[in-house]
């Protein structure tokens, strides 16, 4: 009764929530599936708790079909399930697991109270000490039970098969006291299995029930795309559009279910540089705050009652937290929701984001720069600008805001242009016809802005007759590639680093590689975990010098602390910029490699404030350096 009526509310909340849609790629779904539940891919990561973690999880799988025999057994001492309940080998397997669960519940219990690590901070940790003595009572009653059967002649399987249970079988005679003690036995286990099951969804291991759903209904598109706000759909009433999420009932039935699976881990709270660098912000947290808000009786405000406001800023949304968590929790749908409502609802934001903010809507870009000055570093460069009416280019190059306006950025955009005139390739950029993409605005959570730019740049690239798109931008590259198919544009979209890294593999770009120089490569959030995009910058620092991988790389790099519009925001705590910087410095490299020009300003700063030596430089310019004799500047 009391299981079931909580898992009426439950329900109830799920069903009652915002609508999303997550149907479709099975296949996916299923792979997810079978990898991250069923073979603990994520959580294997780290071998030890992982195992640990997985452990305990198979053996509630295998274990499961006793709850059956034991209820069976508890009512009549010799009956069991049909064919299972005889088969020597998978009472083995009961005893293999029963021992793998309380090894799994030693080692969890070691890491919870004697290690202690900090990914625990803010865990209901007497919770789980509870669960896991619910677990080891479940276990251990269940191999005395078995014990005692094979001690009285009741095993209908060959006690052979059972090595643990019949060890333990010696600790008892073939007496009354036993005959009573199997009673007993069996019926703690049955009962200990009901309190669990009563227990279980008004706990955090309620992610037990609801873990594999969440992952089944997890995204299967760009892990980079945001869901678009629907403000003129119309099928839904006006009064039903949503801004956000301002209060519980805002969320989605994914929010509601991400919220219900979290298992309190920590591990998104240990991948946040947010976080580790001594911000407000926990991942974690977040989810935990929301998920006390859904099951309140009242709507209340999210902000800052379920989650502190400077949370909600604090975000760089790099996705490391959702790479890591196990239940595939998306983190960052939470919070650029909670932003959206905070910005377009109570026109609340950062003051210091207000000057971008404006920016963007009144020049265009967010450096406040005239439209007129976009394509001046291009045209000492006879880089051709396509004008109306004009044939498309293969490419259209997609310089990006930064890349036009920012000193250190330019240069990126100077040697891209410089290494595709080299290799012969067909391309030209829209100069003044190129807008910010809306990036900036729609991580901060201004939805109206972005789809407003969104729609613009479209209607642009289409009326061109764009097909292929080459950007230096991963900002850019995300926003184009992922986000602009939601608003009717569908484009080849290709990152510099991999037209470059082709170009060289087919020696249309002969670069001189020099062994002296020792390159790190920094991998921007917005290309390698959110767009996979790793190899092709690499390829191209192994083509020109001695590449040295920092301990965090490729899909587990650390943030530059850019992202989510903070380039414009302030920080607090500590710098991630600086700490990374520290990561690269410590691989003894002379060159800090960027494919971003984001990462390159925000990269360059953490350098200048560390009083360090190392030269941050983009691939491309790498590249262009490393040819000299094949790149002519026409300048010269
Ligand atoms: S997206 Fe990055 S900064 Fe934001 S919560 Fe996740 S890990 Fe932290
Ligand atoms: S959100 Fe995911 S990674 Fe973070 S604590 Fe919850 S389950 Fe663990």
């Amino acid at each position: 009764m009391i299981c079931a009526r909580r898992v009426l509310l439950l329900a109830g909340r799920v069903r009652g929530a915002q609508p999303v849609t997550r149907s479709g790629d099975t296949p996916r779904r299923a792979k997810n599936e079978a990898t991250i539940v069923l073979a603990q891919r994520k959580l294997l990561q780290r071998l030890v708790p992982g195992l640990m973690h997985a452990f305990i999880f198979w053996g509630f799988l295998v274990l499961f079909p006793t709850i059956v025999i034991a209820m069976i057994g508890a009512v009549d001492r010799h009956t069991t399930f049909p064919w299972l309940g005889h088969q020597g080998w998978y009472l083995l397997l009961v005893d293999v697991f029963v021992a793998l669960v309380l090894i799994g519940v030693i080692v969890d219990l070691w890491i919870r109270h004697v290690i202690r690590p900090r990914r625990f901070e803010g865990s209901h940790l007497g919770e789980a000490d509870l669960i896991l003595a619910l677990i080891v009572t479940i276990v251990i009653t269940l191999a005395l039970w078995h014990a005692t059967q094979i001690a009285l002649g009741y095993n209908e399987w060959p006690a052979s098969w059972s090595p643990l249970s019949k060890a333990l079988s010696h600790l008892f005679g073939r007496d009354e006291a036993t005959r009573v003690l199997e009673r007993v036995f069996v019926w703690a286990h049955v009962l200990t299995i009901l309190a669990f099951l009563a227990y279980l969804p008004h706990s955090k291991h309620l992610h037990i029930a609801v873990a594999a759903i969440n992952v089944w209904f997890g995204r299967t598109r760009a892990a980079g795309r945001l869901e678009p706000l629907r403000f003129d759909d119309p099928d839904v009433p006006e009064e039903e559009i949503r801004f956000g999420a301002g209060t519980a009932n805002d969320l989605t039935w994914k929010q509601v279910l991400d919220t219900f699976s979290c298992t309190e881990c920590g591990r998104c709270q240990d991948a946040c540089p947010a976080w580790s660098t001594g911000k407000v912000l926990s991942p974690k947290l977040v989810i935990m705050g929301l998920r006390d808000y859904v099951l309140a009786e009242e709507a209340q405000s999210l902000v800052p009652g379920a989650v502190p406001e400077e949370s909600v800023w604090d975000c760089v949304t790099c996705g490391a937290c959702i790479q890591a968590c196990p239940v595939s929790i998306e983190h960052v749908d939470h919070i650029v929701d909670l932003r959206r409502h905070l910005v377009m609802v109570e026109s609340s934001f950062p003051a210091e984001a207000e000057p971008m903010l404006r920016d963007v809507e009144r020049a265009s870009n967010p450096w406040g720069k005239a439209q007129s000055e976009r394509a001046e570093w291009a045209a000492a460069l006879g880089v051709r600008v396509l004008e109306p009416g004009e044939p498309a280019p293969e490419y259209l190059y997609w310089v990006g805001c930064a890349s036009s306006f920012d000193e250190r950025a330019r240069r990126t955009a100077e040697s891209t242009a410089k290494l595709l005139q080299a290799a012969g390739v067909d391309f030209a950029i829209l100069g003044p016809r190129e807008s910010c993409t809306g990036d900036p605005a729609r991580r901060i959570g201004n939805e109206y802005v972005f789809q407003a730019f969104a729609e613009q740049n479209v209607q642009t690239l289409n009326d061109a007759g764009v097909r292929k798109i080459v950007a230096n931008c991963p900002h850019c590259f995300n926003t184009l590639a992922n986000e602009y198919p939601d608003f009717g544009g569908s484009y080849e979209v290709i990152h510099h680093s991999e037209l470059l890294a082709s170009l060289v593999a087919e020696g249309r770009l002969r670069p001189q590689r020099s062994e002296g120089l020792s390159i790190t490569y920094h991998d921007s959030c917005y290309l390698a975990r959110h767009n996979d995009v790793l190899a092709p910058p690499r390829d191209l620092v192994a083509a020109v010098g001695a590449p040295v991988e920092m301990k965090r790389s490729g899909k587990e790099t650390f943030c530059c602390g850019a992202g989510g519009a903070h380039m414009w925001m302030e920080e607090r705590g500590g710098a991630i910029n600086e700490a990374r910087v520290g990561e690269a410095a410590a691989t003894g490299a002379d060159t800090l490699a960027v494919a971003c020009p984001f990462c390159t300003v925000m990269l360059d700063d953490g350098v200048q404030s560390a009083g360090d030596a190392l030269r941050v430089v983009d691939v491309a310019t790498l590249l262009s350096e490393a040819i000299e004799d094949d790149v002519r500047d026409p300048r010269d």
